[in-house]
């Protein structure tokens, strides 16, 4: 089972990397892509370049071997919609191979409104990883048909399913480490050294 988290890793951090980790082990994924994505169509434009995000993933991603670094969104003209990547790996991986997407709670409040989200579902499985400041009250109604509480299940399908992951609660996003350089703070603990590294050598993030 291969699994893939999408991203604008701007910059890419411990709470993208530990949650992915938690996931793949209890998942037993035999690999886990990290997708950046190139022009995010529902939101701002990201701050460091594609090819500093880009090149951020690859630094973090190389001390864990079952992570690699997959940047089809670079390679495509305009939008990236999940639909159409996911659409470009079932070419290249097939369609019995079991597939998953890992969102945080946060990109899950919205998914509903992805383009082609039931489309989605078809193509791949949805993991579902929990992070600090968003509580799940109760399973929506949509989600219901499916829902899958067992991780076993997921091997047995290639897509289609639904399920919540508890992962190590690391509360750091990409804003918080952006805000603490711009006020000249470090990013050291939150991401990688070789990120933090990378970005201070190019003096990311140092403007507001
Ligand atoms: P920003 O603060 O710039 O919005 P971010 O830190 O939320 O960025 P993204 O690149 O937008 O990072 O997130 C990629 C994916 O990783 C999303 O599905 C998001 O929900 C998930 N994610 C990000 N941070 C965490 C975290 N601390 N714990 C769990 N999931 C996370």
């Amino acid at each position: 089972m291969i699994a893939i988290i999408g991203g604008t890793f701007d910059p890419i951090h411990f709470g993208h990397l530990r949650p992915a980790l938690d996931i793949a082990e209890q998942l037993a994924l035999k690999e886990v892509r990290f997708i950046p994505s190139a022009t995010p169509p529902h939101r701002w434009q990201p701050v460091a370049s594609t090819e500093q995000r880009l090149a951020m993933v690859k630094l973090a991603v190389t001390d864990m071997p079952i992570f690699s670094v997959d940047d089809r969104e670079y390679q495509r003209e305009g939008a990236s919609y999940t639909v159409d990547t996911l659409k470009s790996i079932r070419d290249e991986i097939g369609s019995d191979e079991s597939l998953c997407m890992i969102i945080g709670f946060d990109a899950f409040q919205s998914f509903t409104q992805w383009r082609d989200w039931k489309g989605i579902l078809k193509l791949t499985h949805l993991v579902v990883s929990s992070r600090p400041g968003y509580d799940q009250h109760e399973i929506e109604d949509w989600v219901k048909p499916y829902h899958c509480n067992n991780p076993k299940e997921l091997n047995k399908k290639s897509s289609g399913l639904l399920y919540f992951a508890n992962v190590t609660q690391l509360d750091i996003s990409a804003t918080f480490i952006r805000e603490q350089i711009s006020k000249g703070k470090s990013a050291q603990f939150l991401t990688s050294n070789t990120v933090n590294e990378y970005i201070i050598r190019n003096k990311l993030y140092e403007i507001e």
